[in-house]
């Protein structure tokens, strides 16, 4: 019991690998994931905790270290990993939150698959994350929880411990009242929401969203709103609004509800794109298309990103546009997800089928339309790409925020580029000045490419600007200090309510 501040997330804050027999621990290699972020949070504790999983056959002899102390840039903090079995791990990562949540998360009923959860196991592994973040942390400590493969975390921790302050953030959408209540087990997880002091959000939309299921399911009063900030004020968005709520109160305490969208290092990202090697990327990249213009879609392999509806987009284009053949080229990374499971198998497949009936259709000797790469393009290397695109097409059918779309523009010292984005991705609330599209409307993702294509450097300089000084002002950093602030106030709010 001695850490202020404990971070719970389902993953590990580092990559463990075995050298000369020795585990060494190393940073992500992915600089923008929110692992780094989390981690820079220690640096405004004492003494900092983080609680995550690692799998292990026998739970009662791991053969492993279940505490590891760090003292490093991000000061000092140890790392709890729950030794959870193969079988948990399957149940509660790959069934219950794969199966039943993320689709339901994402407003995709049809994909939604029940039966297979197994609620005890779901509820078991819950418990274990929510007894070992009350033995971490100290009396009044900040515990922050992220995401919704922990959502039962913050009941059971209340229970555990009346005095620390518990903050949620979701990194994936929220959906409305009458998707979340497909779950069986709605009321559960929302009472174990309401036992926070923070509950958070990318995006006003799905913060009231929350507030409308909470309401749904439970005697609560919605106490403030306010007008949504100019930055996250976007006309076009299917997911726009222009108030959104920012408490609520449940029996007799306040809830703060959270709107923060998660921003990226953009100065890192500049700092990347403006290397010698970068150039010399772009340069290279750029002899390789000749005269073609480069299209660049950049996503996991996932049902919810759209790369189907965005595949048979482009066919079309190149059916109806002849004057675009050997003119233009996709580049449409989709990273397998590699989970071994058949929604993700089946999705995969797909847009291998179509890509290779495209460049079957349509392609010659000299030039393949679509390039499909499905393995993970490490960083700096995806810099160049995001430069030497002439086009970046985002288009997923839900996202939470898309960090892609945002990377792209922090790449573009050189204000050009087009960003194609769709209106369900949580960024698009912000980024107005992207052309937005609806992906579920082939007129609207048809036009959309062209008119980018089509689209005069003036035009595409002055889109472009705005978009640079939306992501560049709200960046990681100010998100970071927005979390900080929340807690401080939450922390406040629970010590006057204590005494
Ligand atoms: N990414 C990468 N290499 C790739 C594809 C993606 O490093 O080949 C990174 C990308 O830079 C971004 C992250 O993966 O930071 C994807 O984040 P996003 O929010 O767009 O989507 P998510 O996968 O979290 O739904």
């Amino acid at each position: 019991m001695s850490s202020d501040l404990v971070i719970v997330y389902h993953r590990q804050p580092y990559e463990e690998v075995e050298e000369n027999g020795k585990t060494v621990f190393r940073e992500h290699q992915s600089p923008n994931g929110i692992v780094p972020t989390l981690k820079s949070f220690f640096r405004r504790a004492e003494k900092g905790s983080w609680i995550a999983w690692k799998q292990a056959e026998d739970t009662a002899n791991p053969g492993f270290e279940r505490i590891v102390e760090f003292d490093d840039k991000n000061g000092r903090y140890s790392v709890n990993r729950l030794p959870l079995t193969p079988e948990q791990v399957k149940s509660f990562y790959h069934v219950t939150s794969k199966e039943a949540f993320w689709p339901i998360l994402h407003s995709f009923k049809e994909k939604y698959n029940y039966d297979p959860v197994d609620w005890p196991v779901f509820r078991e592994v819950n418990w274990a994350f929510a007894e070992a973040a009350a033995a971490e942390a100290a009396e009044g400590a900040k515990v922050w929880i992220h995401d919704y493969n922990l959502w039962l975390v913050p009941g059971y921790l209340r229970q555990l411990r009346p005095d620390v302050v518990i903050s949620f953030y979701h990194h994936t959408p929220f959906p409305s009242a009458d998707m979340f209540n497909v779950l069986p087990w709605r009321k559960e997880i929302a009472l174990s929401l309401l036992a926070c002091d923070i509950v958070g959000f990318h995006i006003p939309r799905y913060a009231a969203n929350f507030v409308s299921v909470v309401r749904s399911l439970a005697d609560v009063d919605q106490t403030r709103r306010e007008t949504v900030p100019e930055m996250m004020l976007s006309e076009g968005s299917a997911l726009s609004d222009r108030s959104v709520p920012t408490a609520i109160t449940f029996e007799g305490r306040e809830i703060l509800v959270a709107t923060s969208p998660v921003g990226i290092d953009a100065d890192y990202i500049e700092s990347v794109a403006s290397r010698p090697e970068t150039a010399e990327r772009v340069e290279e990249l750029r002899k390789e298309l000749g005269t073609s213009k480069m299209v660049l879609s950049v996503g996991r392999t996932d049902y919810t990103k759209g790369g189907r509806d965005q595949l048979l987009s482009y066919e079309r284009l190149l059916e109806g546009s002849k004057d675009l053949r050997g003119q233009v080229r996709l580049m449409h990374v989709s990273v397998s997800a590699n989970r071994n499971m058949s929604v993700y198998e089946d999705i995969q497949n797909e847009i291998e089928q179509i890509a290779g009936r495209i460049n079957g259709r349509f392609g010659t000797f000299e030039w393949q339309p679509v390039a499909l790469i499905s393995r993970a393009i490490p960083f700096d290397d995806l810099v160049a790409y995001y430069k030497a695109a002439d086009v970046a097409w985002i288009t997923p059918m839900a996202d939470g925020m898309n960090l892609v779309a945002k990377e792209f523009v922090a790449c573009r010292d050189d204000n050009d580029g087009v960003l194609v984005l769709s209106e369900f991705a949580g960024a698009s609330v912000q980024l107005s000045s992207a052309i937005l599209t609806n992906p579920f409307s082939n007129r609207s993702m048809d036009t959309a490419i062209r008119q980018a294509l089509d689209m005069e450097p003036e035009e595409r300089r002055q889109r472009m600007e705005l978009l640079r000084d939306n992501v560049k002002t709200y960046d990681i950093r100010q998100w970071a200090d927005d979390q900080d602030l929340l807690l401080k106030k939450a922390t406040a709010i629970r010590k006057a309510a204590l005494t």
